[in-house]
Formats: structure tokens, sequence, C-alpha cells
């Protein structure tokens, strides 16, 4: 295993009304990393990742990131400690062109804020990190479509797009929701090997994944939800083997023979 934790969660928990959406979570997530979320749809997942990352206000329990508190503070201030999520669906901004999108990321580094933040930086930084954005782009393999208006993209290329904008904010946590859903075949490729590099730059990645095919090479470790609570937590493997885990979520997905009806299934 790897050195101390870069991100802990203790005893995390999220009320909606009378709903516990998040209840009583607890879990690591080191440097270099790859911590894969996984439960049937409405475990918690998202609202997870909305408490880690700020937009989201707990009911209960601590964030900590290298010994400080998280928990409490607003999103751009969360995001600008190097926390950066991307979203279950994409948020491009129409009109602007690819690398503009992406630069907002850097924005949000210097900011914190995502809107009207397109006026903020100096000549030279503007330059620096419109390369750098150009460089993430070509890293996500969208460097063929560096001015392209938005709205030409794929939505397979949206999604790569927000995993580019998450890396322009230079995180040391990157949450990714459903990175992988609406990808073609070659895009799922080139996403498994986005996330293994950015994992090996020494970024830690919690990630939002129904397809255990997907996962099983790529997770370091797996948390299972379920209405909330933590049911299980292991390698990949020790988490297909767990019968509590088959029963809740694995079992469902295993009797949808195809691969992409059982992520749709799961949500
Ligand atoms: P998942 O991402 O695992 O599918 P979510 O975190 O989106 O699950 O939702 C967990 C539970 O919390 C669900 O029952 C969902 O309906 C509920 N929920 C999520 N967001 C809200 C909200 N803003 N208000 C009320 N209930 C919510
Ligand atoms: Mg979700």
């Amino acid at each position: 295993m790897i050195a101390a934790p870069l991100l802990s969660v203790r005893g995390l928990t999220k009320r909606f009304g009378g709903l516990l959406a998040v209840d009583e979570l607890d879990f690591d997530l080191s440097a270099g990393e790859v911590l894969a979320v996984i439960g049937p749809n409405g475990a918690g997942k998202s609202t997870t990742f909305g408490l880690v990352c700020g937009a989201i206000q707990r009911s209960a329990g601590e964030i900590i990131l290298k010994g400080a508190r998280l928990d409490g503070l607003p999103p751009h201030e969360v995001a600008r400690r190097g926390v950066f999520r991307t979203f279950q669906h994409n948020m491009a901004f129409k009109g602007m062109s690819l690398v503009d999108n992406v630069l907002i990321g850097a924005h949000r580094r210097f900011k914190g804020s995502l809107f009207g933040v397109v006026a903020g930086f100096g000549a030279d930084t503007e330059r620096a990190e419109r390369q750098r954005a150009i460089e993430l782009a070509r890293f996500v393999g969208l460097g063929d479509w560096l001015d392209a208006d938005i709205a030409t993209l794929s939505f397979g290329q949206g999604r790569l797009l927000e995993i580019a904008r998450a890396l322009a904010g230079e995180p040391k946590v990157l949450l990714l929701d459903e990175p992988g859903a609406g990808l073609t075949p070659s895009e799922s490729v080139r996403l498994f090997a986005i996330i293994k590099e950015i994992a090996a730059r020494g970024v830690a990645v919690l990630l939002i994944e129904h397809d255990m095919h997907f996962l099983m090479p790529l997770a370091d470790r797996v948390v299972v939800l379920n209405f909330g609570r933590k049911i299980a937590e292991g390698t990949p493997a020790e988490i297909r083997a767990d019968p509590e885990v088959v029963e809740a979520y694995l079992g469902n997905i295993a009797k949808d023979s195809t691969g992409a009806g059982a992520a749709h299934a799961a949500g």
C-alpha cells in the first residue's frame, strides 16, 4: 500500500430531509491511488462527491486533506486546495473553443470561481496557461479539435474535455463521476490510459464507475455503497468475491448479459 492518506473521510453523513443519502462513511485515499466507488442507483455515490468537493454541505463528519479540514469550506476554496471533480453530465460552455473550455479549469486554480473568470490572467500567465491547456487537450486525445466549437464535439469527446478541464486545475485529488458513461470502445481505452497516467503522476483518483471490466485492472481499491452505507471495501478481486456485494449489486449486473445495458440499469 501507498504512504499516509492524502484524503481521509470520517463519519461522513448527509441527510436530505428524512433520507440518509450518505451514512457514516469512512474511507482513505492516497496520492497515486485509484479508488472506485460503486453501488446501485441512489446509493449515495454522487452525493459523496458533492460532499467531498464542498458543493453539498455535510450533516455530520469530517473530510481531511493533508491534515486540514475541508468540510465546511466553500467549493471554490476546496478547489483552490486541489480537489476537483467532473460531473456525470457534460458541463461544456457553449460558444467557447475547446481550449477556452479547458482554460476555465486553470482559472479555478487562481480564482476559485467558475463564472466571470475569463478576464482573469496577466498576459504572461495567460500564454503559459493556454499552452498548458493545449497540452492537456492533446493528453486526453483532443489535439485535433483545439479550436473547435464545443457544439461540434461528440458526447465522448465532451467527457474527455471534462477531464482536461479538471486537470488544468492541477488537482491533488480528482473525482471522476462516471467518466466512461457513453464512451465508444476506443474512447474507453483512451480513458483507461488517461486515468492510469494521472494516477502515475501522483494524483489521488476517486472514481464512480459501473463497468467492472473497466474497473478491475484500473482500481487499486473499491468501496461499495448501498443505501448510503459502506457495505464492503477491498481490492477489485475481493469485491467481486464478496457475497454481500454480489447480493446487493453485482448479481443484478451479472443477470444483464450486455455490459452496456448493465451500466445503464445501474444508473
Ligand atoms: P448515486 O449517485 O449513487 O446514484 P445519489 O448520491 O445521487 O446516488 O443519491 C443518493 C440518494 O439521495 C438518492 O435517494 C437520491 O434520490 C437522494 N438525493 C440526492 N440528491 C438529493 C437532493 N438534492 N435532495 C433530495 N434527495 C437527494
Ligand atoms: Mg450518481
